[in-house]
Order: structure tokens, then C-alpha cells, then sequence
């Protein structure tokens, strides 16, 4: 089949009368990344590489929530995590933490490649960052006045909010998880549809979350992870998607149960709670999935024989 690219900005309960002006920018950004992955595999570019690329991207796009763009702790800080894998070498790096690094998925990678750790987190993170020559900048760069209005409300309703996601789950105290939330976590799955394939995903995490707060993303099996058969990134409730090990169940379905990539996806997509989860997938034979169990997910696709997509809704 070839290869197959995917990408998402995040899955929610995104209204369906969401106002152009917080849509397109979101579908632009999907599009110019999508368009800077096709040309980074047809440069011959490996899946790994091709991936940071894109989600480098989503990362710079202040309309997701990474990089530039994450939305704030509940002390009004950003902290920023990502994670990286190989699924030929199975390889792999993420980081968590971060205020200052311009592309935590780029920090992810040198971890991956110079240590012979997995995952590192806040100020040594960032100490390593500097030390291996990565772009930094003052954390002010990274908050949006979007994001202080955002986590202004979210405190006002005693709320820890989740991308475009409804009120659910009670995480601790008074505190519940609401949606109205615009940014979203960013991700990215590549194959060469000649066996190997690779998984990016970048994220700010919830508004109001507390400091020191860890979610799925940086969690190697359940928001990133990439083997020989498959490449998985997810988004949505990070609470949910570590007690679900989404990423790595979906691989483990296909390894232990010899499910298709499809059935594999949607079997975790269906098992998990009710307005939660949403995943790109794709396999080392050049199939691509991209399902959610909220009402929308951003995302885009590419593969080899021309089918091309940017889409929100079911
Ligand atoms: N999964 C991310 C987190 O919980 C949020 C998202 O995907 O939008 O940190």
C-alpha cells in the first residue's frame, strides 16, 4: 500500500457550530503540517524523522495546544511534554516538564538518541535541553492570551478542563474536568509501507492542571507508542488513556490477537469511556486509522496512492 501518514490536533466534544475563526486556523495548521510531512517522506526522509517534522510544526502553530500555545497549569505556568518512538528499533524518548524548550518533541528525540535513558522531566530536562544546544526561550513566549483567559475561567468553575471536552470525571476534590478549551494535544504516525514506522506527540496538557502533573502523552504504551506492526498516538483524557494503556493496547491486539490495525483501533477506541479517547494509528503495511469515541477529533491524512483528508467530525 505504500506510505501513510497521519496527524491530529486533539479529540473533544467540539461543537459542530465551532466559529470559523477558531476552526480554520486549526485546519490550516493540520494542512500546512500534513503538507510539510508528504514532502518530507517523498524527500525520502525515514518515518522518525518525518514525524518530528510535523509535529515541530503543530508545536510553532499557537492554535494547538503544544509548544507555543500549551495551556497553563494551575499556577499559570506551562509545562510541556512529548514523546518520540521508533517502531523499527523500538527506540524511544519523551520529557515532561518543560517551560522553556521551543520543541519538546525535538528534546524528546536527543533523549532517545544521547541517553541511555527513556524519559527525563523538569529542570533537569531542561538543564539538557541547553546543554545539547536545543532553542529555548523565556516562558513567557509560550503563553497565549487565549490560554490566561482560558485558565481564568477554568478557575473560576474550580475546573480542571480537557480539550473540547464536556463535563465527566471528578480527578480529585471539587474539581471536575469541563470542556471549552480550544487547544489540542498534537500528534503525528508515519509508515514507509516498507516496515518502518514511527509515533510523535506533543502536548501542554489540561488547563488548571496542577504542576508537576504527568498525562498519557510522555507515557510510552499508552499516548505514543510505535513496533514493527503498528504506530499509535493518542489524545483526549489522559487519566483515562494511562488506565487504558490505549497506544499499546492497540498493538497488543494486533501482536497477541492477530486483529487488523482497524479492528485493533477500534476495539480500544470502544472500550474505553464514553467521550474520552481518540487515536491515529497506521501499520507497517501502509493502513491507516483515525477513530474517536468523543464527537470530533482535528486531524489529516495522507497515503501514497493520493488519498488526502483534513477533517473534525465523525
Ligand atoms: N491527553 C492530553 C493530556 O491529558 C490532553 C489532550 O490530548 O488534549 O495531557
Amino acid at each position: 500500500m505504500g506510505w501513510a501518514i497521519a496527524l491530529h490536533g486533539g479529540a473533544g466534544d467540539i461543537p459542530v457550530d465551532l466559529p470559523l475563526d477558531r476552526r480554520l486556523p486549526r485546519e490550516s495548521g493540520l494542512r500546512h503540517s500534513l503538507d510539510v510531512g508528504i514532502a518530507a517522506i517523498n524527500a525520502g526522509l525515514p518515518p522518525i524523522d518525518v514525524a518530528e517534522r510535523v509535529v515541530r510544526e503543530l508545536e510553532n502553530w499557537p492554535d494547538f495546544n503544544a509548544g507555543r500555545g500549551s495551556v497553563l497549569t494551575a499556577d499559570g505556568t506551562v509545562e510541556m511534554e512529548a514523546a518520540i518512538m521508533d517502531g523499527k528499533t523500538m527506540a524511544c524518548g519523551a520529557v515532561s516538564g518543560l517551560i522553556s524548550v521551543i520543541n519538546p518533541i525535538s528534546l524528546a528525540r536527543v533523549v532517545m538518541q544521547k541517553t541511555p535513558h527513556i524519559y527525563l522531566g523538569f529542570s533537569a530536562a531542561e538543564a539538557f535541553a541547553r546543554e545539547q544546544g536545543l532553542e529555548v526561550a523565556d516562558p513567557s513566549h509560550f503563553i497565549t492570551p487565549e490560554n490566561v483567559e482560558r485558565l481564568k475561567q477554568a478557575k473560576e468553575a474550580k475546573r480542571v478542563q480537557v480539550d473540547y471536552t464536556e463535563p465527566v470525571t471528578a480527578i480529585r476534590g471539587e474539581n471536575k474536568l469541563l470542556g471549552e478549551s480550544d487547544g489540542g494535544t498534537v500528534g503525528c504516525v508515519v509508515t514507509d509501507g516498507l516496515g518502518s514506522l514511527a509515533a510523535a506527540t506533543s502536548t501542554g496538557g489540561l488547563v488548571n492542571k496542577m504542576a508537576g502533573r504527568i498525562g498519557d502523552t510522555p507515557i510510552i504504551g499508552a499516548g505514543t507508542y510505535a513496533n514493527s506492526l503498528c504506530a499509535v498516538s493518542a489524545t483526549g483524557k489522559g487519566e483515562a488513556i494511562i488506565r487504558g494503556t490505549v497506544a499499546r493496547d492497540v498493538a497488543a491486539l494486533m501482536e497477541f490477537q492477530g486483529l487488523s490495525l482497524e479492528d485493533a483501533a477500534n476495539f480500544v477506541i470502544q472500550k474505553a469511556p464514553k467521550s474520552t479517547v481518540g487515536l491515529i494509528a497506521v501499520s507497517a503495511d501502509g493502513s491507516m486509522v483515525m477513530p474517536f469515541n468523543t464527537s470530533g477529533m482535528f486531524r489529516a491524512c495522507a497515503t501514497e496512492g493520493g488519498h488526502s483528508v483534513v477533517s473534525i467530525w465523525a
